[in-house]
């Protein structure tokens, strides 16, 4: 089965297109995605009627393309795959109204698809991928949760942040120190010409059991330092290492905990902030030690994209799951709710 997945929960715009029959990373015959980065910097965060009005924009375009990409046409999709929550209802509106449309003039069914569950997934798109039951690592931009997978489809929260998130943490400590929006992944290119050590700062709630999170403290520590330091380059630098090494360490010594809470081997992790190098290579120890292992998507597969959206509609469709004409379009929507596959 040949799915088209798009995904527009937020201020990327995401076109794929998997295959079952050819499955694992192969399967991903094309995907493109066209970020809005550029669009929304001088508000330093994203405008929602911005970002819906460029979805219109960008999605017919990238869906030829991403076509093209794969040589195939319109009426070799045998099913679409969308992005229905959660995010910025206008935007998800956009590709849901245009994915529904799609899937109507071709005949074909359609998911609407759970955008954390597509993160979630988006790991077992590379080759060698685990099966359940393992346990998630989900860092993103808005979420920072830790789920226990017994199988496709059933999620069970461990823990989760009880306020920032941690790819919001490095985004609002990067604006502090003035980088330029979206600071995370600039923060994390600065830590690499950071000496460890220099600035130590905590690993929020490790101190006690529990499987949350808190990160908008280490946020308060790094602006004290910042405003009390020289502010030189190389200041700037050494605050970053430690601003990140205190998030790696925080989410290894949680993880950790929660393989031994479910009682399993193997970590998936997904999600934006799953694309910082320290947190893949700390990840991949922690778990080697413990002697299992940690998986992960490509970085480009961390961050919004449409393969995950493609991927995890694709589950769902060859397993028979479908939805009617509706246009659906959920902001708030908990995972747990979530059919099993
Ligand atoms: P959600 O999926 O929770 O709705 P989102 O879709 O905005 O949120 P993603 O696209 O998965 O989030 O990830 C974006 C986040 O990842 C941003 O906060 C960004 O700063 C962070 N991020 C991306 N690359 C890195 C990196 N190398 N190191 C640290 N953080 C990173
Ligand atoms: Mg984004
Ligand atoms: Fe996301």
């Amino acid at each position: 089965m040949k799915v088209l997945g798009i995904e527009s929960s937020c201020d990327e715009t995401g076109v794929a297109v998997y295959d079952t029959h050819i499955g694992g990373a192969a399967g991903l015959r094309a995907h493109a995605v066209y970020s809005q980065i550029a669009l929304h910097a001088e508000y330093g965060g994203v405008v929602p009627e911005l970002a819906s009005r460029d979805h219109v924009r960008k999605l017919l375009p990238l869906i030829r393309q991403t076509l093209a990409e794969a040589g195939l046409g319109m009426g070799d999709i045998d099913g679409v795959a969308y992005t229905a929550g959660p995010g910025l209802v206008g935007a998800l509106l956009v590709g849901a109204g245009v994915a529904r449309s799609l899937a109507w003039a071709l005949d074909v069914p359609a998911i609407g698809v759970h955008h954390m569950e597509g993160h979630l997934l988006a790991p077992l798109i590379e080759d060698d991928a685990p099966q359940p039951p393992f346990v998630a690592l989900l860092v993103s931009g808005g979420h920072t949760q830790l789920v226990a997978v017994d199988a496709i489809g059933q999620y069970r929260l461990l823990g989760e942040t009880l306020d920032d998130a941690a790819g919001e943490a490095f985004d609002k400590t990067a604006k502090m120190m003035g980088l330029p929006y979206p600071g995370g992944p600039q923060l994390a290119k600065l830590a690499e010409s950071g000496t460890p050590g220099v600035f130590k700062f905590s690993r929020p709630m490790t101190d006690r059991p529990g499987l949350d999170f808190s990160f908008s403290g280490l946020k308060t520590q790094v602006l004290l330092a910042w405003k009390g330091s020289d502010q030189s380059a190389q200041t700037r630098a050494d605050i970053a290492r430690g601003f990140e090494d205190a998030v790696v360490d925080t989410l290894a010594i949680k993880c950790a905990r929660a393989l031994d809470a479910a009682g399993c081997g193997t970590l998936i992790v997904a999600g934006g902030v799953g694309a910082n190098k320290r947190l893949r290579a700390k990840l991949t120890e922690m778990c080697e030690r413990r002697g299992g292992r940690a998986c992960f998507p490509r970085p480009a597969l961390c961050t919004d994209n449409g393969a995950m959206i493609a991927y995890a509609g694709a589950l769902r469709l060859v397993a028979g799951q479908h939805e009617d004409a509706t246009i659906r379009a959920v902001p708030r929507w908990d995972m747990a709710e979530l059919p099993l596959v």
